[in-house]
């Protein structure tokens, strides 16, 4: 769905914030997309949704470049993006005005997400608490059914139940057909929704990973002592000993610690990488 390629890209001619990236995604997942603050996540989202245009190199959606901005492509594409700025209408005339720019939008899913995340369609947008202006452009973006979704930090913002609930909707409202890319910091609570890992650093996606092959390879364990024989291939100290990322040759399934892997990942990514080529 997502085609990637040598993409090149700086805000200045000078600093290169993308060089030859490459990156492939496909439908039926929930990508991840992990990096530390500036690795360029937001703007890799926004080259994406044809906002920002790369210097060289391609990003095409189903086949088309985004940046030529075709509304065949636009109208497939949805993104909530970490800062928004919403008018001063009523909800019920943002859906009316906005959703037929969205080929698949859903007006009865659009009422049951708005029933969820308990959002009156009568209250104005520009009245709305943060949190709650973040329900609606959730709502919003499900209910467009684009099959490329980029979520850039969805959960920044939201109380403890609505990130359960923001999972619960996801999981509920999304088609195979479609493509949703969450970038965040907050892994704790996407922990259980995002397959595959992307991570980011330097330019370069340096992870990429299905949640299985993830499981397959490596364990996630806490150990009172490191043996010679069981060094980790990253560890950190923790109060009960030392919690670490070991290889995985029994095939054990523990449970994936993502801030874990993404520390080991930006400090040693050939280390980690390598495990996943035997
Ligand atoms: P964070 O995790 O802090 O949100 P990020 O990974 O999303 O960061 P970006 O927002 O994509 O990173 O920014 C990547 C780099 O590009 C940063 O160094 C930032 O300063 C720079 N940058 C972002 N937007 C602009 C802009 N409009 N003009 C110039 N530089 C920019």
């Amino acid at each position: 769905m997502v085609h990637i390629e040598k993409l090149k890209f700086g805000y200045t001619k000078k600093q290169a914030l993308f060089r030859d990236l490459d990156l492939e995604l496909q439908p039926g997942n929930i990508y991840g997309l992990l990096g530390k603050n500036g690795a360029g996540k937001t703007t890799l989202l926004k080259i994406i949704a044809g906002l920002v245009f790369p210097q060289s190199g391609n990003c095409r959606v189903n086949g088309m470049e985004t940046r030529d901005r075709k509304p065949e492509v636009l109208q497939d594409i949805y993104i909530i993006p970490e800062e928004y700025y919403l008018p001063p209408v009523k909800i019920a005339n943002f859906i009316s005005i906005n959703a037929t720019f969205y080929y698949r939008f859903d007006h009865e899913k659009m009422d049951w997400l708005l029933k969820e995340f308990q959002l009156d369609k009568n209250s104005k947008l520009n009245q709305l608490s943060f949190g709650q202006k973040k329900k609606f452009l959730l709502a919003f973006g499900l209910a467009t059914s684009s099959r490329l979704l980029l979520m850039d930090e969805p959960t920044n913002g939201l109380d403890i139940p609505s990130k359960s609930q923001f999972r619960r909707v996801i999981a509920a409202s999304l088609n195979e057909d479609q493509c949703l890319i969450i970038s965040t910091h907050q892994v704790r609570d996407l922990e259980s929704l995002i397959d595959p890992v992307i991570i980011i650093d330097n330019g370069q996606i340096i992870f990429n990973q299905s949640v299985e092959s993830i499981s397959t390879h490596l364990l996630f364990e806490t150990r009172k002592e490191l043996k010679e024989n069981e060094q980790p291939l990253y560890a950190e100290e923790t109060f009960g000993g030392h919690t670490g990322i070991f290889p995985n040759p029994g095939n054990r399934e523990t449970k994936i610690d993502l801030e874990l892997l993404f520390n080991g990942v930006v400090s040693n990514e050939t280390r980690i990488n390598n495990i996943f080529e035997k």
